[in-house]
């Protein structure tokens, strides 16, 4: 099922079951821990330069891309977030003088719908505002991908054993330490401000508020999916920079509504997921027996053809060995023979000489 129909329905859902009075929330609302981080992108700073992303690439050991950093010819295309790569910027021409610039990656939902669709509770709501990810656990169902209204986890379809859903962390271990996201770290033009959530919230309004002419007033992810950890303001509307409008309803709120409004498919939930668990175990046993398989054959053919070699070679040695004994008697034979000639021959001379003395 498509994601946006996925949600759709879910929102449908939700939608209906409130019309009718039956709505009941999660009933455990959370917006949020106290103090947590945020980030605030400024796209009307942001220079479209990929510092960000190069510093991304660093903190986080991912491969360098085929284009170097500094080809800024990338970005005449759209691109998105894929396993090697947890940000990108997008260029954006808007009718203006000069294009606007967007940085995309996880915007860390303060209610986040890939932690409440994953039933292995691979993902987690930090204390400090980082959505993580713990790839000992998950199940490979990729049911997060759908769930994210910002298609955000991406898969390694490329690992063969141990695939693994990736995505930006926020740089949750750096925060730990004190140190700054990598992203914000190599912004040279402050489009990347960290803080905690409330702090910049209040530097957002105070941008909008003291530049009516240069800012729209909406600070995008104060309230969108519940809200996010990631924040963004902008000189032009936001779906004229690929930003969606996703409501203002947290994923468990949404998901809740939908559940709840189809009881039975509250009970077929877990083995609708374990099903699909299931069927990936399967799927993995399979392709593992499938795999033994090929190189069992694979070195039984080797043998196969080695053992023919070998043979090959040894008929060859025998044959030329024989040859070669063949040669070494028939030059005794001649040898001999020419021999017993030589004396024949002396002794016919011989018996001549004899008899021309005798007469
Ligand atoms: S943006 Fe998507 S992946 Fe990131 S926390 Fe929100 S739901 Fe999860
Ligand atoms: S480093 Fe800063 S200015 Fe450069 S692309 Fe990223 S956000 Fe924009």
């Amino acid at each position: 099922m498509q994601r946006r129909r996925f949600l759709g329905l879910m929102g449908a859902a939700g939608v209906s079951l409130a019309a009718s009075g039956k709505a009941k929330a999660a009933g455990k609302e959370f917006h949020g821990y106290p103090g947590s981080n945020a980030v605030l992108f400024d796209a009307t700073r942001c220079i479209g330069c990929r510092e960000c992303e190069a510093g991304c690439q660093k903190v986080n050991d991912l491969p360098m891309p085929e284009k170097p950093f500094d080809d800024l010819t990338v970005l005449d295309q759209k691109r998105r977030t894929n396993s090697d790569n947890f940000t990108i910027v997008n260029k954006y021409d808007v009718g203006r003088e000069k294009p606007v610039f967007r940085k995309f990656q996880c915007n860390h939902c303060l209610e986040p719908a890939c932690a409440s669709a994953c039933f292995v509770r691979a993902f987690k709501k930090e204390p400090n505002g980082s959505v993580t990810y713990d790839a000992s656990v998950c199940v490979g169902c990729r049911y997060c991908m759908i769930a994210c209204p910002f298609e955000v986890p991406t898969y390694e379809y490329h690992e063969a054993l141990t695939p693994r859903i990736r995505k930006c962390h926020m740089c949750y271990e750096r925060q730990l330490e004190g140190k700054l996201p990598g992203c914000v770290q190599a912004c040279p033009k402050e489009a990347l401000t960290f803080g905690d959530r409330d702090t910049i919230i209040k530097i957002a309004r105070e941008r909008i508020r003291t530049n009516p002419g240069k800012y729209i007033d909406h600070i995008y992810g104060e309230h969108e999916m519940g809200g996010t950890s990631w924040l963004y303001v902008s000189g032009v509307q936001f779906d004229q920079i690929g930003m969606r409008d996703v409501g203002t309803t947290s994923a468990p709120e949404l998901t809740a509504g939908a559940l709840a409004a189809v009881p039975v498919v509250v009970g077929l939930w877990p083995v609708l997921l374990g099903g699909i668990w299931a069927v990936n175990k399967r799927k993995e046993k399979i392709a593992a027996q499938e795999r033994e398989e090929a190189v069992k054959n694979a070195v039984a053919e080797t043998q196969e053809k080695a053992q023919q070699k070998m043979s090959e070679a040894l008929t060859k040695a025998e044959e030329s060995a024989q040859r070669r004994i063949d040669n070494e008697v028939k030059k005794a034979v001649d040898e001999a023979l020419k021999a017993k000639e030589e004396e024949a021959k002396g002794e016919g001379e011989d018996s001549k000489q004899d008899e021309g003395e005798g007469a």
